[in-house]
């Protein structure tokens, strides 16, 4: 039995062999949505929703650098964003999570919070902030950590809070506070893609900073190949072995990896098998956990071979 678990975290409703378990994403940031699956957990985008900024232009997040739509290049902000107080959008939610946790084995949340510094502006986040007495970041805080909780009495079974790469500035720029959200979380999902992962390093430095702060156990995300990505674009089988083995030694409680497809997925196996060489040499790179990472890639041999 292994200490770490290995996930793989994909587009499409078919599972990848060689996994502990799958992580199906039933809805993403464009507002598309599919089936969950019963033997899959579901990744949900919550107020990252391109399709519901669209039909209610009001509801998208504000901020004195402008609102949270696609394209304001003041935030690292990949799609639209629907204000975190948005009552019908949260109502919604509420109930689609409560029916996926229902048909799958539970719930894993991205964009659960402000969408970053300065937001919300909305004229309804600026009466609440009012009316509720509190400092800016505090009122902010509040607010996420409520509707956390209002998610947790609907979901009955995992309940993981996927979160942003930053250990320092989570709640002044999303209104994040891990301890608030570890009182709900089943786990946490630090979500690390990056189309390489040339500097391996500094990975490691975060997943350890990351396994120091998070009071629940503690996922990472890679990024294998993402939908519309072609060879060139991702990054390369080596640089993924070594950031799991560089992370998995920083004490982390698994890694997912990120694909459109179990095809995809498969590549990439096939691809981290070839690595014999430097599969050799990563066995000098730490104990357990590092062997556990290698001795998944060595079972992968009889799944591509
Ligand atoms: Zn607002």
């Amino acid at each position: 039995m292994r200490d770490v678990k290995f996930g793989a975290y994909v587009y499409e409703p078919e599972k990848a062999s060689g996994f502990d378990f799958h992580l199906l994403r039933v809805k993403i940031e464009t507002g598309a949505r599919i089936p969950p699956v019963q033997d899959m957990y579901s990744n949900i985008a919550v107020f990252a929703d391109n399709a519901a900024a669209r039909s209610h232009p009001d509801w998208i997040s504000q901020s004195p650098l402008g609102p949270a739509r696609m394209g304001n290049s003041n935030f690292n902000i990949y799609w639209s964003v629907v204000c975190a107080t948005q009552p019908e959008h949260r109502a919604e939610k509420l109930d689609y999570i409560e029916d996926v946790d229902r048909h799958s084995l539970g719930v894993w949340l991205n964009s659960q919070y402000f969408a970053d510094h300065g937001h919300c502006t909305c004229p309804r986040c600026k009466e609440l902030w009012r009316k509720s007495g509190l400092g800016w970041l505090e009122w902010r805080r509040k607010e996420v950590t409520d509707y956390i909780a209002q998610i947790r009495e609907r979901v009955k079974k995992e309940l993981v809070m996927c979160i942003q790469p930053d250990p320092v500035t989570a709640c002044e720029r999303y209104g994040v506070d891990f301890d608030d959200l570890a009182k709900y979380a089943d786990a946490f999902n630090v979500v690390m893609f990056n189309k390489n992962y040339a500097t391996p390093w500094y990975w490691e430095m975060l997943a350890r900073g990351f396994k120091k702060l998070l009071k629940k156990p503690v996922y990472i995300s890679l990024y294998v190949y993402g939908p519309g990505d072609t060879a060139k674009d991702v990054p390369s089988a080596s640089e993924l072995l070594t950031v799991s083995v560089r992370c998995a030694r920083a004490g982390i409680d698994g890694i997912l990896y990120l694909a459109s497809g179990s095809s995809q997925i498969r590549d990439f196996q096939k691809a981290a098998v070839d690595k014999v060489e430097l599969r050799e040499r990563l066995k000098s790179y730490g104990d357990q956990p590092v062997q556990e990472v290698l001795g998944l890639v060595k079972s992968w041999e009889k799944i591509v071979g």
